[in-house]
């Protein structure tokens, strides 16, 4: 079976897009420090414990595997802690990505599909956000993302190595059955905040900013389910099987909600009150990013399916309420 290198597949979207790589037939082998993720996730294929910036442990894994494609989920990936303490995403981020084209074209892997992020593109208020606009991120960690970005156009130049980018606008939502979902610690995200908020887990949802240039003042984004969203990882790795060019996608569906609409959605959705208060800014956010892009659709065929409002709430909270990893 086609093995497909996972970088950060112990995380939230790393182990969703294993459940679906082993579902379409191929072996997913994880590669993960577990700083951020959870032994528990990987389920669906071998973990190999590592860090990036150990170029020794990922050139043995690609010695052992020899794995046809990489899938690099692995990252820092926080908004407001990116603006505290940059230097952490310039190294993890950046320096694990050189290491993992270096060691990719070493050993002749030369497919790989890149989570990027929306953040690349900036606070562009107005702006249609498509795969062609300008990026040019307001925090480290957009910044650091995009600097992935260009690393691989260059290596594609330079060498056989040729890339999918993704530029993910808000994943949200869990596997079906639950057995797989979103659970950082500590959570910054928004719905699962919201969650803890709802059933007690903390005292209520703090929300950054009520006086951005909104309808009802609080930041807007785009939400994408994650099962849709690593099913078009799927589909990117079929498009560079098929020996297509480097490309890059949007994911999102176009549709914005602010924060106060995702608290409504989540109230509806749980039958239950969202206690909340009004806070400061955070430093580094973009009051709306919403994907004005349909490439994925065009293109790739992608074809979201659970990508609303209501169902990716309702997916987050059954798999809140089993517990996750806490057990
Ligand atoms: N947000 C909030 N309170 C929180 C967490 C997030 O108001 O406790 C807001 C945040 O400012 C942003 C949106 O919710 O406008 C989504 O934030 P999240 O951290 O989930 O994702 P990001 O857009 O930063 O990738």
């Amino acid at each position: 079976m086609t093995k497909i290198l996972v970088t950060g597949g112990a995380g939230y979207i790393g182990s969703h897009a294993c459940k679906v790589l082993a579902r379409e037939g191929y072996t997913p082998i994880v590669f993960d420090n577990i700083s951020t993720g959870w032994e528990e996730a990987v389920k669906f294929g071998p973990l190999e414990k590592g860090d990036l910036l150990d170029r020794a442990r990922l050139d043995e894994v690609f010695a052992k595997h020899k794995p046809d494609a990489i899938m690099h989920f692995a990252a820092l990936s926080q908004v407001g802690e990116s603006m505290q303490v940059p230097g952490w995403y310039w190294r993890s981020n950046v320096l694990g990505a050189v290491n993992l084209c270096e060691a990719a074209v070493e050993a002749g892997c030369a497919k790989f599909i890149f989570s990027s992020t929306c953040a690349t593109y900036g606070d562009q208020d107005g702006v249609v956000l498509d795969e062609n606009s300008l990026q040019m991120p307001i925090n480290a960690y957009g910044a650091s993302k995009r600097a992935i970005e260009d690393i691989l156009a260059n290596f594609g130049e330079t060498f056989e190595l040729k890339h999918v980018i993704f530029r993910y606008f808000n994943v949200a939502g869990g596997d079906e059955a639950a057995e797989i979902g979103e659970f950082h610690r500590p959570e910054t995200h928004l719905i699962p905040i919201v969650l803890d908020a709802v059933d007690g887990k903390r005292d209520k949802l703090t929300i950054y900013g009520t006086d951005y240039d909104t309808p009802d003042g609080t930041c807007i984004r785009d939400y994408v389910h994650v099962m849709d969203l690593v099913e078009a990882h799927v589909l990117g790795l079929k498009w560079l099987e098929a020996g297509k060019d480097s490309r890059a996608f949007n994911l999102g569906t176009g549709s914005g909600f602010s924060v106060r609409e995702v608290m409504n959605a989540a109230g509806q959705v749980t039958n239950r009150p969202v206690p909340y208060e009004e806070g400061d800014r955070r430093p580094g956010d973009a009051t709306r990013l919403v994907s004005g892009s349909s490439r994925a659709i065009d293109e790739l065929g992608w074809k979201p399916r659970r990508s609303t409002m209501p169902q990716m709430i309702e997916d987050a909270w059954r798999w809140h309420q089993t517990g996750h990893y806490e057990k």
